[in-house]
């Protein structure tokens, strides 16, 4: 698998006005804040470039996967996604992302990494009721649920290390 291609030749479409049809298949690979889009399965990037008048029109949808960390017991899970894109570039006026149309190639990438990281939230749960991690030992409570008797500890420095499999 290699990376989603997001480079493109619009030179048809800036000079003969022709639609630039997008088909692409390949990894993002985009981490942020506990998620990783697109890690391990291709991304899907469909849509179309036309050219209106004194800007350019990308009219995109992305779907990918995206393996989220609880942000309370760091469990991973996936879910698909699926984003639409439409931008509207001028082409005789800057834009924010640094796309030159003088260039022989626009890459379009800071486009999609923008709109993928604001895709993505800052909290995941693997389910609303997740009880996390035990605050003593770090276990995960989902499954078990620690029963650390505060006496103990406060008698023996080294009561937690019961809790492990040693
Ligand atoms: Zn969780
Ligand atoms: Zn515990």
């Amino acid at each position: 698998m290699s990376k989603l291609n997001t480079v493109f030749n619009i030179d048809k479409v800036l000079n003969t006005n022709t639609d630039l049809s997008i088909n692409e298949a390949g990894l993002l690979n985009i981490r942020y804040s506990g998620t990783t889009a697109s890690q391990g399965s291709d991304a899907l990037m469909t849509g179309i470039v036309t050219l209106d008048g004194e800007y350019l029109l990308l009219d995109l949808l992305i779907s990918y996967l995206a393996d989220s960390e609880c942000s309370r017991c760091l469990k991973v899970s996936s879910k698909q996604q699926e984003i639409s894109i439409n931008e509207k570039l001028y082409i005789h006026n800057e834009n924010e992302y640094d796309i030159d149309f003088n260039d022989e190639n626009i890459d379009i990438y800071p486009i999609i990494s923008e709109k993928v990281i604001d895709n993505i939230s800052l909290v995941t749960l693997c389910s609303d009721e997740c009880l996390g991690l035990c605050i003593i030992c770090g276990k995960e409570q989902n499954s078990h649920q620690c029963k650390h008797e505060e006496k103990n500890l406060k008698e023996s420095p080294f009561s937690s290390l019961s809790e492990l499999d040693l």
